[in-house]
């Protein structure tokens, strides 16, 4: 089961490269312009998330995706991450092979060139995560 942490994560992530929320009514649609703010997140997400929280009624789900939020929320679902992009998507408790990370649809994603989208992060520990990154990559080279 996804914990609310995780579900928050995943939307975050989702929503930096551009994915919306939506209903399933269509009639409303989350898509917070800025998800970061320093070391936090912004707080048009946290309103986004409260937001999504509170229409559990009316069902959500991240565009190009099945699973809605209250899904996530169940003991049916996991967030892990993707084997192709390395973001966070839907796993189902029970494995099945038919599901997408929403990735799939993303022509341009994913993309060395771009930054990756992140967690609020300390920045101490972020610079130690790059300089790792670093190291591993003159390794490579
Ligand atoms: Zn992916």
């Amino acid at each position: 089961m996804a914990t609310k942490t995780q579900v928050k994560n995943y939307l975050a992530y989702w929503f930096q490269l551009g994915k919306q929320v939506v209903t399933d009514d269509g009639k409303t649609v989350f898509k917070p312009k800025t998800v970061i703010q320093g070391d936090r997140f912004s707080a048009e997400f946290e309103q986004c998330w409260r937001e999504i929280l509170a229409a559990s009624g009316r069902a959500c789900h991240l565009e190009g995706t099945d699973q809605t939020v209250d899904e996530l929320l169940s003991s049916a679902w996991d967030v892990v991450n993707c084997a192709r992009c390395d973001m966070l998507v839907p796993t189902p408790e029970v494995p099945l092979d038919n599901v997408l990370c929403p990735c799939n649809d993303l022509p341009t994603w994913p993309n060395d060139e771009l930054p990756q989208p992140r967690l609020p992060i300390n920045s101490q520990a972020h610079l130690f995560v790059m300089s790792e990154k670093l190291k591993s990559d003159s390794i490579a080279e």
